[in-house]
């Protein structure tokens, strides 16, 4: 199973994540660890990768292709992978199925996790995090016993400063215009499969299975 996932920041994509590695035995790949995988073990990839990161620019197109392919031809991905973070643009996308026709591969299908925008504000706003211990709440979805208080141990709770509604309705509006492209590209493709990601945790997961079978 070759899986792409998409979803806004605050949709869940990293919990949905693991739990599709899980049920299909696929490795997860997230552009994110394979630069810092590369960095580390100072591959030329890496070394290059780092310089723009380090000027605080954007790596090319053409690089990040390099380093996803790399990943793409090791062996435990032989039966499968879940992309995540990558391709980001359509260009991208296209770099990526030329790289697996040559691999005679290709995609089977693209998650596209999607809750609307006023909804992730909500999820965005609402939390609220221990400055003592990190444990997580949301005013309204998951609150805590006393207000203002952790439950685990007591300690005062903070908003996060780029949780407040103009940075998170910024965050989200970069996004959607960044990925409405790629999700036009794997639409005329056909494989893209949307999933309400308002409901359930569980429920949302169901229905990525449903879509994969
Ligand atoms: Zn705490």
């Amino acid at each position: 199973m070759r899986l792409v996932l998409l979803g806004p920041p605050g949709a869940g994509k990293g919990t949905q994540a693991s739990a599709i590695i899980k049920k299909y035995n696929i490795p997860h790949i997230s552009t994110g660890d394979i630069f810092r995988a590369n960095i580390k073990k100072g591959t030329e990839l890496g070394k290059k990768a780092k310089a723009y990161m380090d000027k605080g620019q954007l790596v090319p197109d053409e690089l990040v292709v390099s380093i996803v392919k790399d990943r793409l031809l090791e062996d435990d991905c032989k039966d499968g992978f879940l992309l995540d973070g990558f391709p980001r643009t359509v260009k991208q996308a296209e770099a990526l199925d030329e790289e697996l026709t040559k691999m005679e591969l290709k995609l089977d299908h693209v998650i596209n996790i999607d809750v609307e925008s006023d909804e992730l504000i909500k999820r965005a706003v609402g939390r609220r995090i221990c400055k003592n211990c990190g444990a997580t709440y949301h005013i309204e979805f998951n609150p805590p016993k006393k207000e203002e208080e952790c439950d685990v141990c007591g300690g005062e709770l903070y908003q996060r400063d780029d949780d407040t509604e103009k940075t998170v309705a910024n965050r989200i509006e970069v996004y959607l215009k960044e990925t409405k492209p790629l999700v036009d590209y794997y639409t005329k493709k056909g494989i893209i499969f949307s999933v309400d990601g308002k409901q359930a945790i569980e429920d949302v997961f169901k229905d990525i299975v449903k879509s994969l079978e």
